[in-house]
């Protein structure tokens, strides 16, 4: 069939993208969904840091390729052996397939299914392959999702079932901000009810983080940023207080559980110095591969801190995803807090702009 997508066609374009358009709006072929996979109508998508990581170059992607890995919609049609999933069904994405087969996904513990890191790398789905087709050439998925189209072909392994009467928009946020930024917090942080914590970074994620930390029960949750404006949308988003790093160094404060989702040394640094005596501090954030910090061994010894590193919510998102849902249910979980404007697939190319200048926290694509 054949659906609308935004195709990233350069990688490291000269900003402002609103000028130089590397992400084009094109006709595209979409296959049938085969063996395993399924045809989403997508109903929205979030634009998230990575996907503008991408268009930056600062992460490595093939091109042409459609990205957009956080999003919802509706499925359309069922390939065989599809079990579990109904067309009507509302979804969202996850940016890693689990198989659930595989040595990684096969518990006890958590790690990432091997097999879906070896597509995702490749650009291909989960079964291999690609499904999407412009001008006789085939185009990467991102993530396995490639949600920056008005259809998406996926396999079941990235698609997590979730109630119809949850807004699509609200929804597309559960994905990677919510799950990336929650998981952080109760999973590899191990938030504890009546501890205090404290978020570097106050983008998606770790807003999304700081939400949950509020909503399960944190003493005090504490926002640490650099740029003024995201000082200001924690505090209308109902955090304790709002710091710079400056500030928060000089405050001589330490908390319990601390997330780093800033992606530089320095962040970490910054993050590692306010956790407190057998607190964790957690590092969500993704520095340029050679990035190296200076730490003292002796501090975590004697105070029995932990460092710990945590990707997609350090545990299986269909269990996370439930529990989000739930907690927006009982209000616990305001993440329409988190969008900050819905566009349309065409102005993507300014989208990646806001993001980059720190205008916007996530911008939903809407789907009419
Ligand atoms: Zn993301
Ligand atoms: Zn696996």
């Amino acid at each position: 069939m054949q659906i609308e997508a935004a195709v990233l066609t350069v990688i490291g374009a000269p900003p402002p993208w609103g000028e130089s358009r590397p992400i084009e709006f094109a006709a595209v072929e979409l296959d049938a969904p085969r063996y395993g996979e399924v045809l989403v109508r997508i109903e929205t998508a979030g634009v998230c840091h990575s996907d503008l990581s991408r268009v930056s170059g600062d992460r490595v992607c093939n091109v042409p390729t459609v990205l957009g890995h956080e999003a919802c919609g509706i499925i359309e049609r069922l390939g065989d052996g599809v079990v579990d999933l109904s067309v009507g069904q509302k979804v969202v994405m996850t940016f890693m397939p689990r198989c659930g087969q595989c040595e990684s996904c096969t518990p006890p513990g958590w790690s990432l299914c091997s097999r879906g890191s070896k597509a995702n790398a490749d650009g291909m789905l989960l079964g291999g392959g690609r499904r999407l087709h412009r001008n006789g050439t085939d185009l990467d998925h991102q993530s396995g999702v490639s949600a920056f189209a008005t259809h998406a072909v996926i396999d079941q392994h990235s698609i997590i079932a979730i109630p119809n009467e949850i807004p699509s928009d609200v929804a597309a946020l559960l994905g990677c901000a919510v799950l990336t930024g929650g998981g952080a917090i109760l999973n590899a942080g191990r938030l504890q009810p009546g501890e205090s914590v404290a978020v570097v970074g106050l983008g998606g994620v770790g807003l999304a983080g700081a939400l949950v930390a509020l909503g399960s029960g944190a003493d005090s949750v504490v926002g640490v940023d650099t740029v003024a404006s995201k000082l200001d949308i924690a505090r209308e988003l109902g955090l304790h207080e709002a710091l710079t790093p400056q500030e928060a160094t000089a405050s001589g404060r330490k908390f319990a559980v601390v997330v780093d989702c800033v992606g530089s040394g320095p962040a970490l640094e910054t993050a590692i110095s306010l956790t407190a005596p057998g607190g964790r501090t957690v590092t969500v954030g993704l520095p340029h591969p050679d990035t190296r910090i200076t730490i003292a061994p002796t501090e975590l010894v004697v105070q029995a801190r932990s460092i710990i590193g945590s990707y997609m919510g350090s545990n299986v998102p269909r269990d996370d995803i439930a529990g989000y849902v739930l907690m927006y249910q009982e209000g616990r979980l305001p993440i329409e807090k988190l969008i900050s404007g819905h566009i349309r697939l065409h102005e993507l190319n300014q989208a990646m702009d806001d993001l980059h200048h720190g205008r916007t926290l996530r911008q939903v694509i809407t789907f009419a």
